[in-house]
Formats: C-alpha cells, structure tokens, sequence
C-alpha cells in the first residue's frame, strides 16, 4: 500500500544495509516525492545508481542535503559529527536531520553543536538489522515490526518528532522515544555485550590450534554458528559502537563477569540445580521474545524470519 508523500525531498547520507533498507522501503511506500542520496566512495555512489532505487545519486553529502526536508545520515557512528559539520550551513531552515545510529549520546554530542537554529535535530535508532552492508544488503522489508527508537534532545519540536514518528511507522516500525543515555544502557546489554561475546569466541577459536580450528568449522554446531553470524558484523560500525558506548558497555561487562563466575561456581561445584534455575529464568526469556513477536520459534533460530519478519 502507498501512502501520500511525508516528505517533498529525502536525503539519505550513506547507502548500506540501513540507508538502502530506508531507501526502498520509503520507495515501495511513496513516503518522499524525491529520494537523493549519496554514498562516500564512487564505488558505492555507482552501485546505488545502477541499483535504480532513489531519484537522484550525487557526488557529496552538501549536494545531497540541498532542499532536502528530511536528511538521515546513514554512516557509522563516528563519522556522523564530521559529517553534521561539514552539511550544517548547507541544510534548509525548517528540516528535520536525523540519523540510524546504534549510539545516541555521542552521536548527540558529536551532531548537536554543530546544527543551526532552525533545523530540528531528531536522533533515531532502528533496532533492526543484519550481519551484511553494503548498497546490495538492503530489503524494504527490514523494519516491519522491529523498534525504532528516537531520542529528540529536550526542547525539540514536537512536530518535527512526530512526523519522523509517521516516517518510521510507515515504514513498518514500532516507534519509541527516550534519552540519549537511557538508549545507550538499554542497548548495551541488549545488544553491544552480545557482539563484543560473539567476537569474544569465534576470536578464541580461531586462535587455537590449526587442526583444532577447522574441527571448529566442520563441526560447528548451532550454538557456535549463531555467534559466528554476529560475529561476521561490520568491523567499522561494530568498532565505533564500543568506542563510543563505552561507559554502558563496561558497566554491563562487570555484571556479566560476576554472572559468568557464578555460573562458573555452580559448575565446579557441581550445584546443578544452580544451573538448572538459571537455564529455566533465561528459556523464559527467549519464550518472552518469541511471544512479542520479536523473533521466531522456527527452528533455525529465527535466521530467516529475523530477515523477513512477520506481523504477529
Ligand atoms: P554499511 O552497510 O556498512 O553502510 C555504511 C555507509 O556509510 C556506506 O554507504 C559507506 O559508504 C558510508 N560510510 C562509511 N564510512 C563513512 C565515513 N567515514 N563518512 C561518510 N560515509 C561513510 O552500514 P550500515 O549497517 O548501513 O550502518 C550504518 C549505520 O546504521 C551505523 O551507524 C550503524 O550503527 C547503524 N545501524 C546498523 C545496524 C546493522 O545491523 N547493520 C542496525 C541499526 C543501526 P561507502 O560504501 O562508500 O564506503
């Protein structure tokens, strides 16, 4: 189904997995009278030409932004203040700049001061995503049912938050606001500490011996697999996550370390109903999820649904 157009022109700075993903879903839903975008390398700028998804493919991000009513920078988190400074003076009076950043404080801090009175600075968050990138990894698909979270800084207009709110909702997500700092605990455990585990043991694999590592991969089971799927995440964005959610992502290492030797403890002292309590809360939990239609109970662990998801 179409919708009439949100937005007169879109300008999204980036075109991976998240600014393709937009790209196509705005598309296939007429959410913007014209989508320009841009990409960093003409490698990318080309491919995204090619691809035929958006109206116009320029060569720079000030090119893009021009006349723009809503820009979304699509980039890893650390280039997103660079990048605000380089638009600022380039941004049309009244629009609405947003981003998809996995971090909200420091793209915040990074983004804010930079941003000219006038343009309203909406930060967002799709908590939707894959282990691929690039222009060809996006699917219009991405955001149906999964949570886009918005951490408008105090004070900002509340249409402008709730037009990007309409934007995010047709597209498929479910919309939430809340601060900055809040966004950063939440998804430190949620998801920043699972990555930094799943790097964590597929590095430890690989590191032991050669016969013993290839044994790894002919016999990986389940459980391995799924870690390497994380693990295999973009190095660059994973790499500004944890530089930039820092302070949340220690807190949340130093109770998983206490967990960890607690379980440890259990084991060695072969207090099995320690264990059996513990694997009984955290069934429940992944019950929980399955149960608000936040992942599948197929038996691939969800793999194919999480790239297709369903509406409840
Ligand atoms: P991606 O597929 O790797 O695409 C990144 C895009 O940013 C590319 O167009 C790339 O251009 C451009 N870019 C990279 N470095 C840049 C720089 N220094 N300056 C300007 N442009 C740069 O990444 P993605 O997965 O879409 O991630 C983009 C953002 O979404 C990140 O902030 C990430 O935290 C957030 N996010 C990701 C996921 C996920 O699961 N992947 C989920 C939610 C949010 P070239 O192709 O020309 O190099």
């Amino acid at each position: 189904m179409t919708t009439a157009p949100l937005f007169q022109r879109v300008a999204l700075i980036g075109f991976g997995l998240i600014g393709g993903s937009i790209a196509r879903a705005a598309r296939a839903k007429g959410l913007a009278s014209e989508i320009v975008t841009t990409a960093r390398s003409p490698k990318t700028r080309a491919r995204v030409a090619e691809l035929g998804i958006v109206d116009r493919v320029v060569e720079t991000n000030v090119e893009a932004v021009k006349d723009a009513d809503l820009v979304i920078l699509c980039i890893p988190v650390g280039a997103c203040g660079p990048v605000a400074k380089e638009i600022a003076p380039y941004l049309k009076p009244g629009a609405i700049i947003s981003d998809v950043g996995s971090v909200k404080g420091a793209v915040v801090r990074d983004m804010a001061p930079h941003l000219p009175a006038g343009v309203h600075f909406v930060p967002a968050h799709p908590v939707a995503g894959t282990e691929h990138s690039g222009p060809d990894s996006g699917f219009p698909e991405l955001f149906i049912n999964r949570w886009c979270i918005l951490t408008p800084p105090e004070g900002t207009d509340a249409a402008a938050v709730d037009k990007l709110r309409a934007f995010w909702t047709a597209i498929g997500a479910k919309v939430e606001t809340m601060t900055p700092d809040h966004h950063d605990l939440v998804l430190a455990i949620t998801s920043h500490l699972p990555h930094l585990i799943a790097y964590t043991i597929v590095g430890t694999a690989d590191e032991l011996g050669e016969v013993t590592s290839s044994e790894v991969m002919k016999f990986s089971a389940g459980g391995f697999r799924d870690f390497t799927r994380i693990a295999a995440s973009d190095p660059t964005m994973w790499r500004d996550v944890f530089l930039n959610n820092k302070d949340a992502v220690l807190e949340m290492l130093g109770t998983f370390n206490e967990d960890l030797s607690k379980l440890t403890r259990a084991m060695r002292r072969g207090d099995g109903e320690a264990l059996f309590d513990h694997f009984t809360r955290t069934r429940a939990i992944r019950r929980g999820i399955v149960e608000i239609g936040q992942d599948s109970a197929a038996p691939d662990f969800g793999r194919l649904s999480a790239a297709t998801p369903k509406k409840p």
